[in-house]
Formats: structure tokens, sequence, C-alpha cells
């Protein structure tokens, strides 16, 4: 989002506008959009990293409204949480890697045996091979 919004985010050309959920907010009319200003926006909006970060997805939704910071020389879409949907869930093939990925971390060096436990990476060994190991050492 390089481009510039042009338009005036001064005060006094500030309005009240209607939201969606019949509640009214400051802000600016932009040809139709509502523009906010970073920390006014009202509730219930949130911008594509917000939802991102919340595994939530505008869901095919137009965006709502614009946030602007920095005078507009800064601004993000801003997005209905109401219409907004969980994040796609990761496909099989991402799960069978993980799953593969997982099984790997789970299995040791040593005896190949599979663990219910995550292997400490350092030695590579699961709890078995160390203490047989540490046994044989001491004995
Ligand atoms: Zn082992």
């Amino acid at each position: 989002m390089a481009a510039q919004l042009g338009v005036s985010l001064h005060p006094a050309r500030s309005v009240w506008i209607e939201l969606w959920n019949g509640k009214h907010a400051l802000g600016w009319d932009y040809h139709g959009t509502p523009v906010f200003r970073f920390g006014w926006a009202p509730a219930g909006l949130a911008t594509r990293r917000q939802l991102r970060a919340m595994h939530m997805c505008p869901g095919g939704h137009e965006p709502y409204a614009v946030l602007a910071w920095r005078k507009g020389k800064r601004w993000a879409w801003l997005y209905r949480l109401d219409l907004a949907k969980p994040s796609r869930r990761a496909t099989p093939a991402v799960l069978n890697a993980l799953d593969k990925a997982m099984r790997a971390r789970r299995t040791c060096g040593q005896c190949r045996r599979e663990q219910t436990y995550c292997i400490p990476t350092a030695d590579g060994r699961c709890n078995d091979c160390i203490d047989a190991a540490n046994y044989s050492y001491a004995a």
C-alpha cells in the first residue's frame, strides 16, 4: 500500500459515520468509504494483519473501512469482525508433513524406536538409551 490516501484527515472535516451496527464513530468520508484514524477506529473492525493474528480471514467480504495513520500517508483496509471467518485449515499435505516432522522428532537416533515425547535434539537419544549408556559408564 504505497499509494497515499488522497483524503484530508483534518479534524475539522471529520464527520459522524453511521456504522453497520447502528453505532456512530467519528471519522472521515472518502467517496462513501469510512476512514478512521489509528486508535480511533470503532470496535468490531480489524485489519487483515489483525485478523491473521486471530487466525481469521476476511472470508471473501469487501473491506468495510480504511484505517489511516501518519496523516493518511499510511493506511490499511479494515474488515468487519462479525463477517470474518476462521482461516482455512491446514491442507492434508501440510498436516502429513507436520506429522512426519513430529515423528522424526520423537524417534530415537540410537534404537530407532518412536517415543511418546520429543527426543532432546542435543543428544538425539531416547531416555532409555541415555539411561542405559549412563548405567554402563557407571558399571
Ligand atoms: Zn533409544
